[in-house]
């Protein structure tokens, strides 16, 4: 009874700071992202990782070569949906906090890189222990230039981490949080993020957020936060309710639930959770036991976020206006 109270208390507080410290997060349409301008500069912009314009070379004469394509994030995910019903599994984590070295360095104990990395390049650097109470700093610029998310998805997480109801539907800063965002990762990567993790999470998520940053930026996906702890495909993608959180008690028999259901359907486990959240829990081994237990699962298709939106955007909807 006071192991059960215990886990209780352990686990309204990781919501708690999951919505203090981290985000998350409707007309059927198909068709393709607003197609992000990368080489205009954003003029009202005051944020402090803004994308630069691309200058032409002084002295050139020769006319520009044409803009070479856009390369958006999840296209290669060598997966071929050949109407077989498959089992998905995604694993993300937000803020890309110093912590993440010790995910990462696990992931790849077990050749395991479907894994998606939510980031905020307008905190590069930012640190966060003490108002959160645990280590949470952020990696700076420099650090994640040195390629430490090299092979694995970076994804947006907002430019500033600032609950986006907080702008009062403003379609210029809320684009301006999402789309530069994107942009740096773009700069970093080489690859254009579609998809997102809510900031301050579901409490911070509304319908009209999500319609803004449908009509005016190439994300297509947004997480929320609250576990279903189901394993059904989500219904839209602006608003994608994880199976689990990754320090809740019921995470590996949720998982083994997953992984002993009959796949007559395509079907989902999508765990999300912070770097910091493994301090708190003292829960590393437990981290790794998980991550081995996915790279090691039989029958299960893993795949990052953004793959996982690439190989259902036909299918499900980003947003569904409401009548
Ligand atoms: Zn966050």
């Amino acid at each position: 009874m006071k192991l059960k109270r215990m886990i209780s208390i352990l686990l309204s507080s990781a919501t708690l700071l999951c919505f203090a410290a981290c985000s998350d997060g409707g007309a059927v349409t198909t068709d393709d992202p607003q197609t992000p301008e990368i080489t205009e500069t954003e003029p009202e912009t005051t944020e402090p990782e803004t994308t630069e314009p691309e200058t032409t070379e002084p002295g050139t004469t020769e006319a520009p070569e044409t803009e070479p394509e856009i390369k958006y994030a999840g296209l290669d995910s060598g997966i071929v949906r050949d109407g077989t019903p498959k089992k998905y599994v995604c694993l993300c984590f937000d803020d890309a906090t110093q912590q993440d070295l010790k995910i990462i360095e696990r992931c790849k104990k077990y050749n395991y890189y479907d894994v998606t990395f939510f980031i905020s390049t307008g905190l590069y650097g930012v640190d966060w222990s003490a108002a959160v109470g645990v280590p949470h700093k952020r990696f700076t610029k420099k650090e994640v230039q040195s390629g430490i998310y090299d092979g694995f998805d970076l994804a947006s997480h907002t430019l500033n981490h600032l609950p986006l109801d907080q702008y009062q539907n403003n379609v210029k800063k809320v684009k301006s949080e999402l789309e530069n965002d994107a942009k740096n990762i773009y700069k970093l990567t080489g690859i254009y993020p579609v998809v997102m993790a809510w900031p301050g999470g579901d409490p911070n998520v509304t319908r009209t957020l999500m319609k803004i940053a449908y009509e005016n930026t190439s994300i297509r996906l947004g997480r929320g936060t609250t576990s279903t702890h189901k394993f059904d495909l989500p219904k839209e993608f602006l608003w994608l309710q994880p199976t689990a959180e990754i320090s809740e008690a019921t995470l590996f028999s949720d998982f083994q639930r997953f992984l002993d259901a009959e796949c007559t359907e395509d079907m989902l486990f999508f765990c999300w959770g912070h770097g910091y959240e493994l301090d708190i829990y003292h829960s590393y081994d437990k981290l790794e036991q998980f991550i081995k237990m996915i790279a090691e699962a039989e029958g299960v298709e893993r795949v990052t976020v953004s793959e996982f939106y690439q190989l259902f955007k036909d299918e499900i909807p980003s947003y569904i206006e409401e009548n």
